[in-house]
């Protein structure tokens, strides 16, 4: 059987490395402080704020909500975005989407300072990413870098079967991979045989949302498995895209859900809020490379 890998175990170690982070940070006046604006009541939305704010509180981070009514124009929310630009005392802002469809989402993305832009999604960013520059990768799939890092796993020359195209997930997971030299695949809802290609994986990264999507006989023995995906389904339990009892008996790892790349989603959040304030005290500087 597979080792698991256990997303949360690694997420709350990852804390007390945060928390020695921000106290040092604290020692030369700064305190990192996090903006988290939630447009409307979508509960999905609100649960995942209600946990990034509690993770900030664990490790020592300012978090200051906004929350507005669906029903707040686009120019309201571009002055408060900035306001929270200019405010020294925030680092990060964090704009949960999805947004109420009369928003423009792109605007709103590039309206945020990209030193600011904890999410990474701001176009300057995503051209970072392009060209293998480390400015703020997209929490959850710099989570899965994390995680495979973790693990012990070898990425450079291996074949990497990424299932979903997403800009928040599969593509920006796609990037991250092909700069540290793997052979990667993107996979789709429009690929013709999935099986044909996911077989092929010596890591295989699902974040399609669809339970299920990947069987044991999609899956080369001792492949490594990240399971992207949340699905509730109808009996209210939640659920990756892979068949976790299945594919466990023949892939060398396994993340499962819940408990795999959701809690490193966040822990690469405070990551990002940290690194910003990192910059702001001048102790870091504006990139990394990958
Ligand atoms: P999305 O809907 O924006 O994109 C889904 C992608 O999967 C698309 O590229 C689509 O073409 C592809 N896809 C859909 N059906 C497919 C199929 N049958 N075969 C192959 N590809 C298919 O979704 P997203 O925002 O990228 O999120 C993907 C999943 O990951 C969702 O379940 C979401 O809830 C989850 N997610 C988890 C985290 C986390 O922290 N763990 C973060 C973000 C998203």
């Amino acid at each position: 059987g597979a080792t698991i890998i256990d997303g949360k175990a690694v997420a709350l170690k990852m804390r007390d490395e945060q928390r020695a982070r921000i106290e040092a940070l604290q020692a030369r006046g700064v305190t990192p402080g996090l903006a988290v604006v939630l447009v409307g009541e979508d509960p999905a939305s609100s649960i995942y704020v209600r946990r990034k704010v509690k993770a900030c509180e664990a490790v020592g981070i300012k978090s200051i909500s906004h929350r507005y009514p669906a029903t707040i124009s686009n120019e309201e929310l571009l002055v408060l975005i900035g306001k929270l630009n200019a405010d020294p005392n925030v680092h990060g802002i964090l704009v949960q989407l999805p947004l109420p469809a009369h928003i423009d989402m792109a605007k709103v993305l590039e309206t945020i300072a990209p030193e600011k832009d904890v999410d990474g999604f701001h176009l300057y960013n995503v051209g970072a990413l392009v060209v293998g520059r480390q400015i703020f990768p997209p929490c959850t799939p710099y989570g899965v870098m994390h995680l495979l890092e973790h693990s012990g796993i070898e990425i450079e020359g291996r074949n990497v079967v990424v299932v979903g195209a997403s800009n928040i997930v599969g593509k920006p997971m796609a990037l991250m991979l092909m700069a540290r030299d793997a052979t990667v695949a993107i996979c789709h809802a429009k690929t013709r045989d999935l099986g044909q290609w996911t077989i092929l994986a010596d890591i295989l990264v699902v974040a399609a949302g669809v339970p299920n999507l990947i069987v044991p006989q999609m899956v080369k023995t001792g492949a490594v498995v990240i399971d992207v995906g949340i699905n509730r389904l109808a009996d209210g339990r939640i659920v990756g895209d892979v068949d976790f009892e299945g594919v466990r008996k023949k892939a060398s790892h396994i993340s499962p859900v819940p408990g795999g790349v959701g809690p490193m989603t966040i822990a690469m959040l405070l990551e990002n809020t940290i690194i910003s304030a990192e910059r702001t005290a001048g102790i870091r500087g504006p990139a990394d490379e990958f």
